[in-house]
């Protein structure tokens, strides 16, 4: 049992405001545990807080608060609030921020809130239709299970004015229930495959460490179709088996849709969700169910990694190599490795899973940190696709045209053949540069140093890294030239108009999240794909990310080379994953699959890793380049962004910065910067970057904590630490 601290006694509260500190108030009538949510007075307001220990006192106890009610909700659990403590202290956040993360369902100290349910009532209408008999069969089909008047009325395929007619005989009873419902239970046994050898031996081997009930990570690792998914579904099961709960994180909401399907069938009802798209009243819902272990199984975003669970045995991250792990605004961490993190605090288990693990990953389970599991073919006849480079500089393209005649011919032969084509780019929009011809000048963001990108859809200048976007100008903003505005290079939108030109009969889908206003719609579109509604697919990253298309077999990479510019540490990395997943979209199912790599370069070290298939050689390579470089995960990144509305006192608090580096240098670690970020300008605000690099035992944070608490920010300058830095802006 919790410690219980008596009525008067001094408690310390840590609150959701920002001031990083737990306050002291007198425990409540009743008492309160610790970990209880509770609301306190701060100055004229009552906030949101949990006890967080004993009080410090110290002061004079007549002056002490109280604590005003403790809310009707499960205290949080003592490695919650260790796993707030160490998240925060890896992160270098305030704890106030920590809690907030902990905290984001609205209304939790709220009475329950109530809604409305019929079941069969004890009454007999006077008078029977068709229609009424038809709303008391379902009714008495659900046995004791009362259901909204929407649910009843669909199951009795009548208009609700119908049940209202039938409460008001007595037929049917109207109640009041609470709206925080427990999610139908999951049965482990439901709908289970039969699977390959590959498959039982690896879902066995995750079986027997969720029984251990200890802590461990498993890096499950396998080519895309493979059945990992399969695979630590049984995982999830078995935890379910011993009574935990399971956490599935997925990179994209719009993979949740798809997910979800398969669960049920799996478990045979559906788990909860956690992400930006469910509604308030769910969410508190979902929080409260798993606090107190009425929801067996979430599948979420990275923000369900703060959900309060009760017994949580499993997390798997899927697609653990995915960037949308990192948050990269308000608290900066990595769920992948806040996942970990809490798993080991638990004692339970992690499962990652990936085609392509990120290098912190792969040197994890090379070094038997990991546990690692390789599913090394395909499910069914499913083969992995051939890989080919088309070699740009030997075909003959005219200017401004991208698909190459070797790749088109490819097109064609699929197009007879009845079989599906992905043309990927990785470039959202019609075209990344509009120029002016008369005057040379590229049209910018006026908020951003970032060049508006040109999407014809919405007819307008759009700036991705900002938002802002206005209608596409006749004459050139700075020379006034008329109609001389041209588009530069290609985007999604203009690859779709040159394969419409170069295949008029095609039938072309554009699969890019900008084009669709909800994952609904987006779903629809990926689904009608899936069954064969368009002969051309043109997509962005977002088609990398799962789907399965069982008819396409041709997979052409319109520029292989675009991730392999620039000057970002993981752009090897990254171009080798997006290249090898994206090819691997070819051939899922029963029609061998062939992936062409349109390159400038292709005798390019990692254009010919991807084409070679052989990873491991990849992955030692990257390695090896990066110990001896000491970067990451061999030593250790922090970025600092210092960001204000005017450059020169950004660049001068950054100087300084630089200068008085003693509490870094005290733990071996160097400075770079500062430096425009590759960034460098952010809704009118400029943003200076400065790296420091150090040892991997070195301690970094606490380091960091020290200098930056040398400055103290004036007016409108902010700053914000990154560690384990993944973009580089
Ligand atoms: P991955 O997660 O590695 O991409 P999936 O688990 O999604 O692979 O499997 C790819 C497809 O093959 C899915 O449609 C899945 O249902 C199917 N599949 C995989 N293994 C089996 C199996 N043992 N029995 C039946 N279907 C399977
Ligand atoms: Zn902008």
């Amino acid at each position: 049992m919790a410690t219980f601290f008596e009525e008067g006694t001094l408690v310390g509260v840590l609150t959701t405001q920002p001031l990083d500190r737990a306050l002291d108030y007198k425990a409540p009538e009743g008492g309160c545990h610790l970990g209880a949510f509770v609301e306190v007075p701060l100055g004229p307001r009552k906030v949101l807080g949990v006890v967080w220990g004993a009080g410090k006192g110290g002061f004079d106890l007549a002056k002490a608060r109280s604590v005003i009610r403790v809310l009707d909700a499960a205290p949080m659990r003592d490695e919650m609030r260790e796993f707030l403590e160490r998240a925060g202290a890896y992160t270098l956040t305030p704890m106030s921020a920590m809690l907030r993360l902990a905290t984001r369902a609205p209304g939790l100290g709220d009475p329950p809130s109530m809604r409305k349910v019929y079941r069969l009532g004890e009454g007999e209408p006077a008078r029977m239709t068709d229609a009424r008999t038809r709303v008391l069969d379902a009714a008495r089909e659900m046995g004791g299970l009362a259901l909204t008047l929407k649910e009843l009325a669909e199951a009795a395929g009548v208009t609700t004015s119908v049940v209202k007619g039938l409460v008001s005989t007595g037929a049917i009873a109207e109640e009041q229930s609470p709206r925080d419902t427990p999610f139908a239970l999951l049965d482990a046994d439901y709908g289970s495959k039969t699977l390959t050898p590959d498959q039982t031996e690896a879902a066995e081997a995750l079986r027997s460490a969720q029984r251990a009930q200890t802590y461990g990570t498993t890096l499950l690792k396998g080519v895309t179709g493979s059945g990992k998914t399969e695979v630590y579904l049984e995982a999830v099961a078995e935890a379910l088996r011993t009574g935990r709960q399971a956490l599935v994180l997925l990179p994209e909401i719009a993979l949740t849709a798809e997910f979800l399907t398969r669960v049920e069938a799996r478990f045979g009802a559906k788990p909860a969700e956690w992400h930006s798209g469910v509604t308030l009243t769910e969410r508190r819902r979902v929080w409260k169910m798993v606090a107190q272990g009425q929801a067996q199984m979430v599948i979420g975003a990275r923000s369900a990694l703060f959900l309060p669970f009760q017994r949580l045995g499993l997390i798997v991250v899927d697609e653990e190599h995915d960037t949308s792990y990192k948050q990269e605004e308000g608290v900066l961490y990595n769920a992948r490795d806040m996942a970990v993190l809490r798993a080991s605090l638990l004692g339970a288990q992690v499962v990652l899973a990936t085609a392509t693990p990120c290098l912190e990953s792969w040197a994890n389970a090379d070094a038997g940190k990991y546990q690692r599991l390789t599913l090394t073919s395909r499910f069914g006849e499913a083969v992995m696709p051939e890989m080919r480079a088309i070699d740009m500089r030997s075909e003959e393209l005219p200017a401004n045209r991208w698909i190459s005649p070797s790749l088109q011919r490819a097109v064609a032969k699929r197009m007879e053949a009845g079989q599906q084509s992905l043309l990927f780019i990785n470039r959202r929009g019609y075209a990344p540069v509009t120029l002016c011809r008369a005057c040379g000048q590229q049209i910018g963001c006026d908020h951003c140093d970032a060049r508006m990108v040109e999407h014809r859809f919405l007819k307008r200048l759009v700036c991705h890294q900002c938002g802002e976007s206005k209608p596409i100008p006749d004459v050139c903003p700075s020379c006034e030239a008329e109609d001389r505005l041209a588009a530069v290079g290609p985007g999604v939108e203009r690859l779709a108009e040159e394969a419409q030109a170069v295949f008029p009969d095609a039938r072309i889908a554009v699969l890019s999240s900008d084009l669709y206003g909800t994952a609904r719609e987006l779903k629809a579109q990926i689904e009608t794909i899936a069954a064969g509604g368009a002969d051309i697919i043109i997509g962005t990253q977002l088609v990398a990310k799962g789907h399965n298309f069982p008819l396409l077999t041709l997979v052409g990479v319109i520029d292989a080379d675009l991730g392999l510019q620039g000057s970002d540490l993981r752009a090897a990395e990254r171009t080798f994953q997006l290249m090898r997943q994206v090819s691997g979209r070819a051939g899922r199912a029963e029609q061998p699959g062939e992936a062409l790599l349109q390159t400038f370069q292709p005798e390019h070290p990692v254009i010919r890793a991807i084409l070679s298939g052989d990873e491991e050689a990849f992955w030692a390579a990257e390695a090896d380049e990066r110990r001896a470089a000491g970067m990451p995960p061999y030593g250790r990144l922090a970025g600092v962004i210092l960001s204000g509305p005017d450059v020169q006192s950004v660049f001068d608090l950054g100087n300084h910065l630089a200068r008085n580096d003693a509490p870094l240098r005290r733990i071996g670690a160097q400075v770079y910067g500062p430096a425009p970020a590759p960034i460098a300008r952010v809704r009118g605000r400029h943003r200076v970057r400065l790296l420091v690099k150090a040892d991997k035992g070195a301690p970094l944070q606490s380091a960091l904590a020290d200098w930056a608490a040398q400055v103290t920010l004036k007016g409108d300058l902010r700053m914000a630490i990154d560690i384990d830095p993944q973009s580089f802006f």
